[in-house]
């Protein structure tokens, strides 16, 4: 398939019989199959580069050290709001220099003081919909424009709305496939991996944090809950906008 004229089909029977072929692969074949489909020289015919990206949210390393595995240097995408803890600016610095990725950031078009003026101060406060959409869902949006995939670290025990998150689909709200090589990993796996790898893992994580996104909107979880119940604790919302459930 020359990649760089897949129409919307073409990347949805793709993603098809990936899912189809793929089931109950392990991380790395899945990233196996996304790099000799979407990787360096997949379209050799095309020139077309590399038309994959990874995305982190820079919780911990795990995703990113298992894609260089299979494609060192490979694109990774962190969503840089203007509103993350200093420590997770300071994992994704790290992440880019210890693992050699090509860090992407995505910027909003405005500037959180500029957001301030135009939308009044605090916007996630009162409205984090529409603070998601300009902040994360819109550059996101903009970025995922240049690939004709993506990678994501969702797990289904992560929360009930990731209980079926599969391996491999046709991302429809944002037009490119998306494989979710840890879907299926549980948290014991994902420290099993952090423990034997010495991945990197953002500090927050041993403070309380077990799911980290922008700071306003993120908190500790009562001890038993679901990990992502930190996250805009006391409002009704549950996701950015950048998985659907
Ligand atoms: Fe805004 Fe909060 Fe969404 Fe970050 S998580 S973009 S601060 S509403």
């Amino acid at each position: 398939m020359n990649l760089a004229t897949a129409t919307h089909d073409d990347l949805r029977l793709l993603a098809e019989r990936g899912a189809s072929n793929l089931e109950g692969a392990t991380a790395h074949e899945l990233l196996q199959w996304t790099e000799e489909t979407f990787g360096d020289g997949a379209s050799d015919a095309t020139g077309y580069r590399n038309s994959y990206i990874v995305a982190s949210n820079m919780q911990d390393g795990v995703l990113v050290h298992l894609a260089a595995q299979v494609h060192p240097g490979v694109d990774v995408l962190f969503l840089d709001t203007g509103y993350h803890f200093a420590e997770t600016i300071g994992t994704r610095d790290a992440v880019e220099q210890v693992y050699g990725v090509n860090i992407i950031n995505a910027r909003a078009e405005a500037s959180v003081a500029e957001q301030d003026v135009a939308e009044g101060k605090d916007l996630f406060a009162r409205e984090p919909n529409r603070c998601c959409a300009l902040r994360k869902v819109a550059p996101l949006k903009k970025t995922l424009a240049g690939y004709k995939a993506w990678v994501t670290g969702i797990r289904r025990v992560e929360a009930p709305t990731r209980a079926n998150a599969p391996l491999i689909s046709f991302d429809e709200a944002f037009g490119l496939v998306k494989i979710n090589p840890i879907a299926a990993w549980s948290d014991e796996d994902m420290q099993a991996y952090i423990d034997e790898h010495s991945i990197l893992v953002n500090p927050l994580v041993d403070e309380g944090y077990p799911s980290i996104g922008c700071a306003p909107c993120t908190s500790k979880p009562a001890p038993g809950s679901d990990p992502r119940s930190g996250r805009w604790a006391g409002q009704a919302k549950t996701e950015c906008g950048l998985h659907a459930s």
